[in-house]
């Protein structure tokens, strides 16, 4: 890689924080519904979204309580890999002499990894795509960078959720078997705990959502390795209806959580219609759903009021109509990017370019 190549990724995974916050985009939903979100980098390592309880964190929250809140009962594994095998195979350039195998020292290996793990839990693919043989129909995985006690130190380990209450001895030492072979670690450490509080459950999801790379300097080559590695997984059909929900304890509700993840996926939270397409993606062709940014100053103007401390906001009283919203879009992403958009896209289609959901760094939001 040449020097130009690399400090570009440096500067990408850094993050100061400085900006986190300052710029805010807004959508219209069909009915004329107005919200706003401020953009943040999202990044672990970022003086502003690193923290615990941050709105970068929070927003993590919120992408997986609609698929966690249908858990009755939660499993939890925790798999950690021994100091041994933590640092071996720099970006796959140095494996493991006896086995050839790398573990979680580089993206390529952490993809591997993360395949492997799914591919026991959830049970492996056949020729028609269906898992077979798995554990659990379900499950939705983060892994962690680095552990409380040792600042610093180098801790990779993957937590998992599932549908899962008390196993029994021998199955669980079965599952941990199966985990050991797969990834040739025979000295792998699983541990497993079942939760059924609702209280107990929503911890849990904040717990696992949490950043643990929270230092830059702790590692920067890893940080520049985790550029566009997507962190969260789930696999299974998540369409089952809420099992628990949470009203007391916190200042804002399951149902505010909801309302963001609603957001996320640009879907109003009020009417339950779309947001507007206000243009297509210059280079993916993708509709765009937020405006350009504006600076974040206009939110407080507007009395914007924040839903569950994510920086999504409710926009009532802003006055906004519909022309401020073309307007605030930007010019190409009108009438002429929307043309050259559509032209755009079919020819992606044509050229069988993927139209998969672009993979999101460590922790992005
Ligand atoms: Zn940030
Ligand atoms: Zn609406």
């Amino acid at each position: 890689m040449d020097n130009g190549i690399v400090l570009t990724l440096e500067k990408k995974s850094q993050s100061t924080g400085v900006r986190c916050g300052r710029w805010s985009v807004i959508s219209e939903c069909e009915s004329g519904h107005h919200h706003a979100k401020s953009l943040y980098c999202g990044k672990e390592w970022c003086s502003v979204c690193g923290i615990h309880g941050s709105k970068a964190h929070n927003r993590r929250i919120a992408r997986v309580i609609p698929k966690a809140i249908q858990i009755k009962t939660m499993g939890y594994f925790v798999i950690e890999f021994p100091d041994a095998y933590r640092k071996i195979g720099a970006a796959g350039l140095t494996p493991d002499e006896i086995t050839g195998a790398a573990w979680c020292y580089s993206k390529r290996d952490l993809i591997d990894t993360t395949n492997r793990i799914v591919d026991i839990l959830a049970g492996k693919r056949n020729k028609t795509k269906r898992r077979n043989n798995g554990y659990f129909e379900r499950g939705l995985l983060r892994w962690h960078w680095f552990g409380d006690k040792i600042p610093g130190k180098y801790n990779p380990h993957v937590n998992v959720l599932v549908d899962g209450a008390y196993i029994e001895n021998d199955k669980l030492n079965e599952i941990k078997k199966a985990l050991q072979n797969e990834l040739v670690c025979p000295d792998l450490i699983v541990n497993y705990h079942y939760y059924d509080q609702p209280g107990q459950m929503y911890q849990k999801v904040e717990y696992i959502t949490r950043p643990t790379f929270t230092d830059y300097k702790w590692s920067p080559y890893m940080a520049n390795e985790l550029y566009n590695f997507r962190n969260q997984r789930w696999w299974g059909k998540w369409t089952s209806a809420p099992a628990w929900s949470i009203k007391d304890g916190k200042d804002y509700s399951i149902n505010e959580i909801m309302a963001v993840s609603k957001l996320q996926k640009n879907i109003c939270p009020e009417c339950g219609k779309p947001l507007k397409t206000l243009g297509y993606n210059f280079r993916t062709g993708r509709p765009v759903k937020w405006t350009r940014p504006i600076d974040s100053i206009y939110l407080m103007l507007w009395s914007a009021t924040e839903i569950a401390v994510t920086g999504y906001y409710r926009l009532d009283k802003s006055n906004l109509t519909t022309d401020d919203i073309i307007y605030l879009s930007g010019r190409n992403n009108g009438m002429e990017g929307l043309n050259h958009g559509r032209k755009r896209a079919r020819k992606n289609k044509q050229a069988g370019a993927s139209g998969d959901e672009c993979r999101r760094g460590a922790g992005q939001s």
